[in-house]
């Protein structure tokens, strides 16, 4: 190999330290092979594929064509000019979780990983009316707690606003969410309507323990107790199938994640509040929206509440939308095709609606009002 080696390097005419040119059995001096080596290299780049695949270099002369050997004859620098944040005047020793990571092994990102996912199957969960399964992480008691807070300021906020129970508008309200309320288990729920007289603000909620605000606004886009029946029970929807709770448990997640990154990366904490802020300023995903479309129109059904009243209200609220956005649209976006969505779950609607026995002369005798006039 050796021999077929300085043969090549003799046919490419390239003059070699310590090589006789007449020599028949050439001996490589040890001391001129580095230089050798190199100018093979040089012999090697000047050939085409096609003699280079007819010559077969010898094993010396691949080592000197790698990389490696090139960096490892290379003496090393002096570090200087290197930054490292550890030996900073504000930071004099490693963060213990630097110190973690910097100790951790591959077998410690599989336990962790392991773990969370062992949390994460641990917390999900089924929607019971729909089947969908979900991360939910947030307990019912917590939830409860959570909506009495929420409850105390908004009762706060609007002193001075809200209608007395006895006022015809409060009572027509109180009505529809009476025939709703049968169709939502909340265990714990206290139920009680809040009518707030601000006509600017067309929107309405229920918080998590059955608490209920409807803002004077919303009632024109309503127009009668079906409307009403089709955005109470949407609302009504989203308590039901706990999505408050899931919201909360996937900030945790987006929350957790955040955390970690900031931590292992050294992100400035400014990126953590401000994902903080933008998750509480999330309208609701596009999943619970059909989800609480989907229960809130069988519930209505249920309550013989007519469900072609849902596709007429969520037509106006569109169509409102274009003009003067309602309140009510910003934290319920229609990112999909709710009309169509509902026009495809109306058949079912409606055979619960007839099966309930919910005639016309039996509707009428609950719709005393079909119409606000607002
Ligand atoms: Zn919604």
């Amino acid at each position: 190999m050796l021999r077929q080696a300085s043969s090549a390097l003799r046919t490419a005419r390239i003059p070699l330290l310590g090589l006789p040119s007449g020599s028949a059995h050439p001996r490589i001096n040890p001391r001129a092979s580095h230089l050798n080596l190199q100018l093979a290299s040089r012999w090697v780049s000047t050939r085409t594929p096609r003699q280079l695949s007819n010559s077969k270099p010898p094993s010396q002369l691949s080592e000197a064509l790698h990389p490696r050997r090139a960096f490892a004859t290379t003496p090393s620098r002096p570090a200087r000019n290197t930054y490292n944040r550890f030996n900073s005047s504000h930071s004099a020793r490693p963060s213990i979780f630097h110190t973690l990571l910097s100790r951790s092994k591959p077998h410690h990102f599989v336990l962790i990983g392991l773990g969370i996912s062992g949390i994460y199957l641990y917390n999900t969960e089924v929607v019971e009316m729909t089947g969908r399964r979900r991360f939910n992480c947030v307990s019912h008691e917590a939830e409860l707690k959570m909506g009495m807070q929420s409850y105390r300021e908004v009762l706060a906020q609007s002193q001075g606003r809200i209608l007395p129970d006895n006022h015809p508008v409060a009572q027509m309200v109180n009505r529809v969410l009476q025939r709703l309320i049968p169709q939502a288990p909340i265990e714990g729920a206290d139920w009680r309507v809040h009518v707030i007289l601000d006509d600017e603000n067309a929107n309405a909620f229920v918080l998590p323990g059955g608490k209920v605000f409807v803002y004077t606004g919303i009632l024109p886009i309503c127009q009668d107790e079906d409307g009403l029946a089709a955005v109470l029970g949407h609302e009504i929807a989203h308590v039901v199938a706990r999505h408050p709770a899931e919201r909360m448990s996937n900030s945790f997640l987006t929350l957790g994640t955040v955390f970690l990154i900031s931590l292992l990366f050294d992100v400035s904490g400014q990126l953590s509040s401000m994902l903080v802020n933008l998750m509480w300023s999330l309208p609701n995903s596009r999943t619970q929206e059909a989800e609480a479309d989907n229960i809130g129109l069988m519930m209505m059904a249920k309550a013989c509440f007519n469900p072609e009243g849902a596709v007429k209200l969520w037509h106006r609220m569109q169509q409102q939308e274009k003009s003067a956005p309602p309140q009510f649209m910003s934290t319920h976006p229609s990112s999909y095709n709710r009309e169509e969505a509902i026009r495809g779950w109306l058949e079912k609607a409606e055979t619960i609606y007839a099966d309930n026995g919910c005639m016309p002369s039996f509707k009428k005798a609950y719709q005393t009002q079909s119409s606000y006039g607002w």
